[in-house]
């Protein structure tokens, strides 16, 4: 984390020490009163509902060692050690963006719609082999969570793998101009934040706005299965000696499977490049294989030897599993994937259920995917129309949006299979009463829809 004296902070931020001795030192930055580390920089945030600033005196008191405080809330606390800002939100970015210009670190920037933090994982797997790596600590990829995570840092840290999330135009730009990343993925463009960007041709520009702040003769892997990615790029300009490599499912791509092979626990796969092992990820699903080709061309890229590669991989830290395969006291398998769903992740998630050997029958429960836009009927037909009757047995939809995924599977499933609901626990109650010890239930929708409570049901 970032150590420097006051007055080395108060120089970064183009401002000054008032109330203490300038010479004193900071041992990292917080945002959060608490969790406050004895001798860290108090940063009070504005939020909606909560003004940091209140908590400043409270921080101190708690170990901060000085705060920044924003010029137009009055007064900063009697006895209160500061640095006067004009905006302490600008302030943690500017902060960041200075410390991580004086670090000799490398960073890995990474964006998408969807897999950002299983690359991440990945990305940090495979560096993680041969050098001292950082990662991004849970989801912390917005505007506040990527300077917090730059901030972490520490001199000695060689790679830094941070992810970038987005919510529309202009705001991957903005973290690529902190981050200067010497590498970039972008993982896969899907139709998550349709609603505000309203096109995925807008999506993709919005990705690509991570080549921002690279530096010239910067790297960017990206997904060469999405011809949009091409095209937006071909639309801005490009660091000098900017270089490109794709990876997908396709030949085309200089990086794509040759084999793959899923067991109960994770996926075997072989790629078109020689020196390497057979290849191993403890973790299900296809969609997975091609995150790992992005770890695997910026292991490449940074001098990560095959065999380094492959064992790195082979013993992934995930961040949380977002799939998590659980088993119910009956012997009922359940995936839960109930943390979130776009269309893309949930035709991941339901291929996966469909590769799966070894059950009895599998069962889908799938609710809305929300803020998809004008467009988000299409949306949820087009999931029901790509479930396979004969690899699923039962679908089960909740809410709204979902009736429409039951109305088009019920056109290549027999009808008495596809249930609608509108009422979560007497979905719950049929499924319990239905699911026999081998079988498996995938259970997949937007956060705001809460299928976790079915889940829990299930679990009972
Ligand atoms: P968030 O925007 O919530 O931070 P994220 O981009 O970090 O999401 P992950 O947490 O890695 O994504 O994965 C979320 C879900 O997306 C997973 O459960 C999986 O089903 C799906 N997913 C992961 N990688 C891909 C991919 N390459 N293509 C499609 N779906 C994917
Ligand atoms: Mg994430």
């Amino acid at each position: 984390m970032i150590q420097r004296t006051l007055e080395q902070v108060a120089q970064m931020l183009g401002s000054e020490v008032r109330g203490t001795e300038a010479a004193l030192s900071i041992a990292g930055v917080s945002t959060d009163t608490r969790s406050i580390p004895a001798g860290s920089l108090f940063i009070p945030l504005i939020g909606e509902k909560f003004d940091g600033h209140a908590y400043a005196e409270e921080a101190y008191h708690k170990g901060a060692a000085a705060v920044l405080w924003q010029e137009d809330h009055g007064e900063a606390p009697e006895g209160v050690p500061y640095i006067p800002v004009s905006d302490t939100l600008a302030a943690l970015q500017q902060l960041a963006k200075a410390y991580r210009k004086q670090l000799t670190v490398r960073i890995i920037g990474i964006t998408g719609s969807n897999g950002k933090t299983t690359t991440k994982d990945l990305v940090a797997a495979v560096l993680g082999s041969t050098y001292k790596v950082h990662k991004t600590k849970g989801n912390l990829n917005n505007h506040i969570g990527l300077p917090v995570t730059l901030l972490q840092l520490e001199e000695t840290t060689e790679f830094a793998v941070v992810e970038m999330g987005m919510s529309g135009r202009g705001e991957i730009e903005l973290l690529s101009d902190l981050a200067e990343p010497d590498a970039s993925i972008i993982t896969m463009i899907g139709e998550s934040h349709m609603l505000q960007l309203g096109s995925r041709e807008e999506i993709a520009r919005a990705k690509v706005e991570i080549v921002s702040g690279m530096p010239s003769g910067s790297l960017l892997v990206y997904n060469g299965d999405e011809p949009l990615i091409e095209m937006a790029l071909a639309e801005r300009s490009l660091p000098e000696g900017f270089r490109h490599l794709r990876f997908g499912h396709s030949e085309d791509n200089a990086k794509h499977p040759t084999a793959i092979r899923m067991d109960a626990d994770g996926a075997h796969f072989q790629i078109n490049s020689s020196g390497y092992p057979e290849l191993y990820i403890p973790l299900l699903g296809t969609h997975n294989v091609i995150n790992a080709l992005a770890a695997i061309a910026i292991g490449e890229a940074f001098g990560v030897q095959p065999e380094a590669i492959a064992a790195g991989l082979r013993s992934l830290e995930m961040t949380s599993m977002r799939i998590e395969k659980l088993t119910a006291a009956s012997g009922l398998t359940v995936l839960n994937d109930a943390y979130n769903a776009s269309p893309a992740s949930m035709r991941a998630a339901i291929t996966l259920t469909e590769q799966l050997g070894g059950f009895g029958r599998k069962f889908l429960v799938l609710g809305d995917m929300l803020e998809l836009g004008e467009h988000e009927e299409q949306f949820h037909r087009e999931i029901g129309a790509m479930v396979s009757p004969e690899r699923v047995d039962y679908v089960f939809t909740f809410g709204r949006l979902g009736r429409f995924i039951a109305e088009e599977a019920a056109v290549r499933l027999p009808k008495d299979r596809v249930l609608a609901f509108e009422d979560k626990e007497l979905l719950a109650s049929e499924l319990a009463a239905m699911a026999q010890p081998e079988d498996i239930v995938l259970v997949k929708g937007s956060r705001g829809m809460r299928l976790e409570q079915v889940v829990n049901a299930l679990l009972l």
